[in-house]
């Protein structure tokens, strides 16, 4: 499958990876909208929170809880952070690889 964030898990795309593990990795935002903006994906494709089933509910927990752990990692469990979703042709959805936006280091007046 030609899934460009599959290729970042896979690295056969460079990027700036801040942490991973078995399932999930965590790296930079090549254009980021805040000082601290990260993308949080699972390592498997999965398509967005549109195409989610049942069977994906230890992977949608799992994200979640990967966002708490790099809150902690970048410094800003107590500033505090924003996570997005980002679903289909409205929200500007460009990737269709499962995908946490994690963006802090800035107050969102919205
Ligand atoms: P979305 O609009 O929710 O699909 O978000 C996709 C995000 O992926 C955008 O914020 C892009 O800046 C980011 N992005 C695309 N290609 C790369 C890449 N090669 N490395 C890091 N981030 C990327
Ligand atoms: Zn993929």
């Amino acid at each position: 499958m030609d899934c460009i964030f599959c290729k970042i898990a896979d690295k056969e795309i460079n990027s700036e990876i801040v942490s991973e593990d078995g399932d999930f990795v965590v790296f930079k935002d090549i254009n980021p909208k805040a000082p601290v903006h990260l993308l949080i994906i699972p390592k498997a494709h999965i398509g967005p929170v549109s195409a989610l089933k049942a069977k994906d509910k230890e992977v949608i927990s799992g994200i979640i809880l990967k966002a708490q752990e790099v809150a902690e990692k970048v410094g800003v469990a107590e500033s505090g952070y924003r996570l997005i979703f980002n679903v289909g042709k409205d929200a500007g959805m460009e990737v269709e690889h499962l995908h946490l936006h994690f963006l802090a280091g800035k107050i969102f007046d919205f």
